[in-house]
């Protein structure tokens, strides 16, 4: 690779990130963020693995409300798993494609090279398009 590309790759990832932790940040508190990776116990709402605490994402049902019951904690695969298979139709996650898009591109490249290629695998014609109307 290029360090061009490197270097573009690399802004992307940080702008992603970057959108990721304003969504974040906007609904939940850190008090209840706090409180739906407790109750957790360390496990992913979704595919039930024990990551830990520290790995438990707080994860919006449905983004733009912060109450804990709109709440879960999932592991780093099946957040990125969520806003994924939600691509098409954001807005039934609360968002817009305009919003989710870097949040899909900044969990999918941020999962080890295993579990990158099996969710693209399983969702590669959204995975494109995805891909597709980020570099408009
Ligand atoms: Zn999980």
């Amino acid at each position: 690779m290029r360090s061009k590309e490197i270097i573009g790759k690399t802004v992307d990832f940080t702008i992603s990130y970057g959108i990721i932790l304003l969504i974040a940040a906007c609904a939940f508190s850190s008090k209840t963020r706090r409180k739906i990776k407790e109750n957790a116990n360390g496990a992913c709402a979704g595919c039930e693995a024990k990551v830990g605490k520290d790995k438990l994402i707080a994860s919006h049902i449905v983004h733009g409300r912060g109450e804990i019951s709109n709440g879960r904690a999932l592991c780093e695969y099946c957040e990125a798993e969520y806003h994924l298979e939600h691509a098409e139709n954001p807005q039934t996650i609360g968002l817009t494609k305009h919003k989710n898009d870097p949040v899909v591109f900044g969990h999918v490249t941020h999962l080890d090279q295993t579990a990158r290629n099996a969710l693209i695998g399983k969702y590669a014609d959204i995975w494109q398009r995805v891909l597709k109307r980020l570099k408009k």
